[in-house]
C-alpha cells in the first residue's frame, strides 16, 4: 500500500511539492506603499488588520457571494480579523485557497448541525474560577484573552473569542492564580486564549513570574497562532522574556504548509534559539490540509522550522463548522500515509477531543491484527503481516532470574 497522490482538488493553491515545499515570502503586495519598518511592526500590523466588508471587497474583487454573506453575518458569531501579512498569502484566484478557507468567513457558517456545540470541548462546566478549565488531574488551562492577531472560521473558542457573541470575557489574572496556588496537585499551566502573545512584554513577564514563583507549578506552556498569523510579533525583547521561564514549552497552530513562510521559520528559529521546544497543533480541514500528500509537506515543513508536529486535531463539533469538517476515515486514512513513509518525529498523534469534555481520545489505523495469549499479529506500514511472540504477564521471580553475565567488549 503505497501513499496516494495529492487528491484535494485545488487545496495545494496551485502550487506543486516543490512550490510548497520550498519557503517564500509573499512581501508588502498590497501594502507596498508601507515602509519595511512599518510592515515590520506588529503593532502596524495589529491596527491594519482587514476587519470589514468594504475592505474584503476592495482587497479581493473574487470574494464570492457565500463568503459576501458570510461577512455580513459574521459579526454575530466570530469577528472578521486578518493581519495584512496573513492576507497576503491568499490565492485570490482560487477560490478554494486554503489560506482563504481559514479566514475568511461564509455562509455556511449560520448552518448548526444538531450535533455541534457553543463549547464542544465542555469548558465551561470545568471551569472552577472564569478564565480557568481545570479537567485533567494535574494541569490546567489559563485563558489570558478573548484577543487573537487574525481569527480562525473553526475556532472552538467562537463563544468567547473576539466577543462577537456578547461574551464579555475579562479575566482576573490574580483570582486565576490564587487557584493554582491552592491547588498543589497542578504541576503544568497551559496559556492559550484567544492569544497570549498579543501581551504586552510586560504583562507577560508579570504573570509568567506569578506562575513561576509558585513552587509545585514545574512546566509552563503556551498555545499560540502568533508565528504564523503575526511572525513580526516575536522580537527579541519577547524571546528574552520568554527564556527567563523555563522549562516553557510553545505549541504552535499551522494548518498547511503555504503559512509556513520565510518570515514564519524565522520567527519559530528566534524561539528555538530562545531554547523553546516547539510543538504544532493542527486542525483537519476540509480543501485545507485534508489530504496525505499536503499533510506530509507540511510535517516535513515543520521539521525544517524546528518544530515538532505534535497534535491533528479532528475538527470540534463548534456549531457552523460542517462545511470545514473532515470525516475521520479520511484523518485515519491520513495517518496511515503518514507513519512509515516520513521520519516518526514528524507523525503527529491524531485525537479527537471528546464532545462535552471528555478530553482527548488518541486514534490510530489498525496496527493490531489479532492479539491472543502467546502472540500478537501486526501489520506493518506496508500492509505486511508479521508475528510478535507474547511474554506472560506474571513471571515468578525465580523462574525470571537470569544468570549474571558481565558486559563483552567486542
Ligand atoms: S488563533 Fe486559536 S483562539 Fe484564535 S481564533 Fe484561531 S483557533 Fe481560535
Amino acid at each position: 500500500m503505497e501513499p496516494s497522490a495529492s487528491s484535494t482538488e485545488g487545496s495545494e493553491g496551485g502550487g506543486g511539492r516543490a512550490a510548497l515545499k520550498a519557503f517564500v515570502s509573499a512581501g508588502r503586495g498590497y501594502w507596498r506603499d508601507v515602509s519595511a519598518e512599518q510592515w515590520e511592526d506588529w503593532r502596524w500590523q495589529l491596527k491594519n488588520r482587514i476587519t470589514t466588508l468594504a475592505q474584503l471587497e476592495r482587497l479581493l474583487p473574487t470574494l464570492t457571494p457565500e463568503e459576501r454573506a458570510g461577512t455580513q453575518l459574521a459579526n454575530q458569531k466570530l469577528a472578521l480579523g486578518i493581519t495584512p501579512y496573513f492576507f497576503n498569502l491568499i490565492d485570490p484566484a482560487d477560490e478554494f485557497c486554503p489560506i482563504r478557507r481559514q479566514v475568511i468567513p461564509r455562509i455556511e457558517e449560520t448552518v448548526t448541525a444538531p450535533w455541534e456545540m457553543s463549547d464542544p470541548c465542555g469548558e465551561e462546566a470545568h471551569s472552577p474560577v472564569p478564565g480557568l478549565v481545570h479537567r485533567y488531574p494535574d494541569r490546567v488551562l489559563f485563558l489570558v484573552t478573548d484577543r487573537c492577531a487574525s481569527y480562525c472560521r473553526y475556532c472552538t473558542r467562537s463563544r468567547m473569542v473576539s466577543n462577537a457573541t456578547g461574551y464579555d470575557f475579562h479575566p482576573d489574572f490574580e483570582q486565576q492564580i490564587a487557584y493554582i496556588r491552592s491547588h498543589p496537585e497542578v504541576r503544568d499551566v497551559l496559556l492559550s486564549g484567544g492569544d497570549p502573545l498579543l501581551l504586552s512584554d510586560e504583562k507577560l513577564d508579570a504573570l509568567l513570574g506569578a506562575l513561576r514563583a509558585i513552587p509545585h507549578v514545574e512546566f509552563l506552556r503556551i498555545g499560540t497562532r502568533i508565528p504564523i498569523f503575526l511572525p513580526q510579533r516575536i522580537t527579541s525583547g519577547l524571546c528574552n522574556v520568554l527564556r527567563r521561564y523555563h522549562p516553557l514549552f510553545i505549541s504552535i497552530h499551522s494548518n498547511h504548509p503555504r503559512e509556513l513562510t520565510l518570515e514564519a521559520r524565522a520567527a519559530l528559529e528566534r524561539l528555538a534559539d530562545a531554547g523553546i521546544p516547539l510543538g504544532n497543533q493542527s486542525v483537519l480541514l476540509r480543501h485545507v490540509n485534508d489530504d496525505p500528500e499536503i499533510m506530509r509537506i507540511h510535517v516535513q515543513k515543520l521539521l525544517m522550522c524546528r518544530v515538532r508536529p505534535y497534535y491533528l486535531y479532528q475538527c470540534d463539533l463548534i456549531a457552523g463548522s460542517s462545511h470545514l469538517r473532515t470525516s475521520v476515515r479520511r484523518g485515519l486514512e491520513i495517518m496511515r500515509q503518514l507513519r512509515g513513509y516520513t521520519t516518526g518525529y514528524a507523525v503527529p498523534t491524531y485525537v479527537i477531543d471528546a464532545p462535552g469534555g471528555g478530553g482527548k481520545v488518541p486514534l490510530t489505523p489498525e496496527y493490531v491484527v489479532s492479539h491472543t495469549a502467546d502472540r500478537v499479529l501486526l501489520r506493518n506500514y506496508k500492509g505486511d503481516l508479521y508475528e510478535y511472540p507474547e511474554a506472560p504477564d506474571e513471571v515468578p521471580r525465580a523462574a525470571s532470574r537470569r544468570p549474571q553475565c558481565e558486559p563483552q567488549c567486542v
